[in-house]
């Protein structure tokens, strides 16, 4: 029996190309194999991580105090996925996966030698989720639309480094071949009114963005949730 096949992508019309239980990218038969597909695009851009998990913070889900006794300082808020990168240039989740292979991460510059706190999310659109990102991963299709929003530097000595000074230690300058961007910071009022807080919600919708990440700019690591959301209003 003559079956169906596109290289192109990575179809066969074969039953053990149909109940491969993966991604299409990932999946092969002998007539695509014969067919001369590439065996070193069947590798997985996503596998389990042997290491311990890396400790990411966390923000809480809720809005800051309208009066904050100490100064904070937000940053927009990205919807994509939480990523740690290694110097290595490699991408760890929070479920300790790790996303192989993505050439515009694996650039060195300067040799730097932290782990940045990031969000992988994908280009073209200010609405973009993490289930965009994940389906660039699993199908490998607009890998290069993916870029890391950096926000914090995740160290395992001096954990009482405040959040301001440790942002000190991101890049001051990102080559034009990496596809990365230091997320500016914002001062955020230490009084505020109910009425302001709306604006700004109305603000930020307008902008297209989901919200903001509000923290204390002098935190230290050691306290578990560290910021808070305030979301976009919704129409
Ligand atoms: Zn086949």
């Amino acid at each position: 029996m003559a079956y169906h096949i596109d290289l192109a992508k990575n179809y066969c019309s074969c039953p053990h190309w149909k109940y491969q239980r993966l991604p299409v990218a990932l999946r092969t038969c002998k007539h695509l194999r014969a067919a001369g597909q590439d065996p070193t695009t069947l590798q997985p851009l996503m596998t389990k991580r042997s290491h311990k998990p890396i400790h990411f913070q966390l923000f809480r889900n809720r809005e800051p105090p309208l009066n904050m006794s100490s100064q904070h300082v937000a940053s927009r808020k990205f919807n994509g996925i939480r990523v740690a990168w290694l110097p290595d240039g490699s991408l760890v989740t929070r479920g300790n996966n790790v996303i192989h292979r993505l050439p515009q991460f694996r650039r060195d510059f300067g040799g730097r030698k932290y782990t940045f706190d990031c969000e992988l999310v994908k280009a073209g659109s200010s609405h973009t989720t993490h289930v965009d990102v994940m389906a660039a991963i699993n199908s490998k299709q607009g890998l290069s639309d993916l870029w890391l929003a950096l926000f914090d530097v995740i160290m395992n000595d001096n954990m009482n480094e405040p959040y301001v000074s440790r942002r000190r230690r991101l890049p001051s300058t990102i080559p034009e071949n990496v596809n990365a961007v230091v997320v500016p910071l914002m001062m955020w009022p230490t009084m505020l009114s109910s009425a302001r807080l709306r604006v700004i919600k109305e603000e930020l919708r307008n902008l297209g963005w989901e919200g903001l990440v509000v923290r204390d700019a002098h935190e230290t690591k050691r306290r578990k949730r560290v910021g808070y959301k305030v979301l976009a209003a919704v129409e």
